[in-house]
């Protein structure tokens, strides 16, 4: 049957109710999961249905489940607590709840994006060219952010009903948060901007000179780019490709910085007896053009691809162009495409439908839907149509 996962956080869950939203995503949508947000940066969320309090719910982040503790001793990295989290396990709850009914859990994490975890340990924290550490990102070059990533997953890995852990927005953490300094190197118009979003932390920098990599060099390359970027010493039209054919230590350094990112993502595989779901961001320009694609599909269970453009994402599919050589018929039956109902991008019934047949029609195995709590009410019951429509044309 073509899935459906709805993401709730769990405020939504105990703010309307969470045997009512649960009734609602099995009967009203007739969705076949639920993937409960149980790790996130601060954040702040609008929820426009009528009746539900508080109109914007604000967090400061950090775990939504009770983590146990022993799980975290290898890593002086401790997982942040939602305070709210004190009175009630929802985790648990939500899990006891949705074996009752049929409903498919799996828990979503961002686990390197944690404002609270960087204002305690600074040191594992991302940091750019200029030796600016990150206010958010954590770094997966840290032993220590590394060995917490991997506890945080054997953690959910106990919860027994729990089908699958997401990783939400598979890719390195940016090293420069968004800020007026990065808009103004953007307004040059290139990519070499996005050379202060590669890490130069000292676990990098050491890691890679053990690695033999000349960590020390890039760095120098980088700040030099960036200098000429700022004062306009580059040639018209100049790119990212260019500069890195023209300095391979910078494009080793970048080539090291992902494998550690990717080895991390592949030890999950080792602490955890659940299925692993990578969910890509922006998709396809994120990963299609990773020369690592193809490892990070065959370490997925299932994928999620969250695209921007995601009716051209299903025609190409369906033609299959862009994702030729990279997925599969097969593998495309564990991939779900990520409808965003709380953008504005979906303003009518019929655009749901066409968009959830078009995914079924392309062979995609389902859809996640984000996010519950900003669902409008009416458009419960487009998704609940477009499903009925996809379920009835999915190839067999
Ligand atoms: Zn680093």
């Amino acid at each position: 049957m073509f899935a459906c996962h709805i993401c709730c956080y769990p405020w939504d869950l105990l703010d309307e109710g969470l045997t009512d939203v649960l009734d609602c995503l099995r009967d009203r949508i007739a969705a076949t999961g639920l993937t409960l947000i149980v790790a996130t940066d601060e954040m702040e969320q609008f929820r426009p249905r009528s009746g539900v309090e508080p109109r914007i719910h604000r967090t400061t982040g950090g775990v939504y489940f009770l983590p146990n503790e022993e799980k975290y001793q290898a890593t002086r990295l401790k997982p942040p607590i939602w305070e709210q989290h004190r009175k009630m396990d929802v985790l648990a709850k939500v899990s006891e709840e949705c074996a009752g009914r049929q409903l498919d859990l799996r828990v979503g994490i961002n686990p390197l994006l944690c404002r609270r975890l960087v204002g305690k340990h600074p040191e594992a924290a991302c940091k750019n060219a200029y030796g600016i550490a990150s206010r958010n990102a954590l770094c997966p070059g840290n032993p220590d952010v590394r060995q917490y990533v991997l506890s945080l997953v054997g953690d959910l890995s106990g919860y027994d009903d729990v089908s699958a852990i997401v990783i939400e927005d598979v890719q390195r953490p940016p090293a420069t948060d968004p800020a007026p300094h990065v808009q103004a190197l953007a307004m040059f118009d290139t990519d070499v901007a996005d050379l202060l979003n590669v890490c130069f932390c000292e676990s990098c920098l050491q890691g890679a000179e053990r690695d033999g990599i000349d960590g020390q060099a890039a760095l120098r390359c980088v700040r030099s780019a960036l200098d000429r970027l700022g004062s306009r010493a580059i040639p018209q039209g100049w790119t990212l490709a260019d500069l890195l054919a023209d300095n391979p230590s910078i494009a080793r350094y970048i080539t090291w910085t992902d494998a550690v990112y990717l080895d991390l993502l592949k030890r999950l595989r080792e602490v955890s007896n659940k299925s692993i779901i990578l969910s890509f961001r922006n998709a396809p320009q994120t990963f299609v053009e990773l020369e690592h694609a193809p490892d990070l599909f065959a370490l997925a269970d299932r994928i999620t691809i969250d695209a921007e453009d995601l009716e051209g994402v299903i025609d190409e599919l369906s033609r299959g162009e862009r994702f030729a050589g990279v997925l599969t018929p097969a593998s495309v039956k564990n991939m779900d495409l990520l409808l965003r109902m709380d953008e504005g991008s979906i303003d009518e019934a019929p655009e749901v439908v066409r968009q959830l047949t078009w995914a079924a029609e392309a062979g995609a195995g389902g859809t996640t839907v984000s996010h519950f709590g900003t669902i409008l009410d009416h458009q419960l019951d487009w998704l609940h149509q477009g499903l009925r429509n996809a379920r009835r044309v999915m190839q067999p």
